[in-house]
């Protein structure tokens, strides 16, 4: 089972590019939301999540990532999980969640020798790998029932290979090279069919619990999204007839006496009436 722990990497900098959203890329990934997920294996012996969170929490780190995954099942949340992060160097970074998977202590790799593996204790390895593996099937599944993906779809689920592979992401080879170093015979066709046969299985109540817990926050996320003052240049002349006219009303002033309206949050039919309402007396 996989406990998730917000741990936000608030000094990353791709953290921080988040939270001023320079550009179009930022805002569009943030009122989007992931389309699907690219599951990682950090590439360097270290199993503790906390250890590598620390070393994503760096103003001077080159990469960022959504989640990170140790062997006994604790998931480190670094962002939010509508951030547009850095963790695949290429196109996908604007549509997939970043998922990275801790590693054993019991490997090495050959500096000299074209970061060759070295394996150092085989069985230890293995266990670990095997382990961090179906945690991953759990939270893939959980995240795929949770934004409504078929797991099975192409170019939902992949691995950073699988990026690279399809010219959406940097020339690495995780985490199919540690899985076949090891031979534990997972592959990224295996990883998607057990995530889809683990969303058919009954789930605990714990499991449930996590699940729904996932599902607030996503939803929460998302909605802070939307709740800001943000609008479309286009929508303009319409915004100042309805203020004018007291038609809409905003949700909160801010401390610079700024009304905040949420123009981007979806209307209940109770909130349409009142519009209509509205205008039919002003009429
Ligand atoms: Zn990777």
């Amino acid at each position: 089972m996989v406990t998730t722990k917000i741990r936000y990497a608030t000094k990353n900098p791709a953290y921080v590019k988040n939270l001023s959203a320079p550009d179009y890329r930022y805002v569009e990934f943030q009122k989007r939301g992931p389309l699907g997920a690219v599951l990682h294996s950090i590439g360097t012996p270290q199993p503790s999540a906390e250890i590598i969170a620390n070393n994503f929490d760096d103003p001077n780190a080159k990469e960022s990532v959504h989640m990170i995954l140790q062997p006994d099942g604790l998931c480190l949340q670094l962002s939010p999980l509508n951030y547009r992060m850095w963790h695949v160097g290429g196109d996908a970074n604007q549509t997939h969640l970043g998922i990275e998977m801790s590693e054993p202590d019991s490997i090495a790799y050959d500096k000299d020798n074209g970061y060759a593996l070295i394996i150092k204790n085989h069985e230890k390895a293995k266990e670990h790998v095997v382990a961090t593996y179906w945690h991953a099937v759990s939270l893939f599944a959980d995240l795929c029932t949770a934004y409504g993906w078929d797991p099975l779809e192409d170019g939902i689920i992949l691995s950073h290979r699988e990026c690279h592979a399809r010219g959406i992401g940097s020339n690495h080879g995780d985490p199919e090279h540690l899985w076949e170093g090891l031979g534990t015979g997972f592959t990224m066709d295996s990883f998607r069919a057990d995530v889809a046969k683990e969303m058919k299985e009954p789930d605990t109540e714990e499991e449930m619990d996590h699940l729904l817990e996932m599902v607030k926050r996503i939803l929460d996320e998302q909605n802070k999204e939307l709740m800001d003052n943000d609008c479309g240049a286009w929508s303009e002349d319409a915004r100042q007839w309805a203020i004018e006219l007291g038609i809409i009303a905003g949700i909160e002033v801010d401390t610079e006496g700024k009304t905040n309206y949420a123009w981007q949050m979806p209307i209940t039919r109770e909130q349409l009436v009142t519009m209509l309402y509205r205008f039919a007396k002003k009429l």
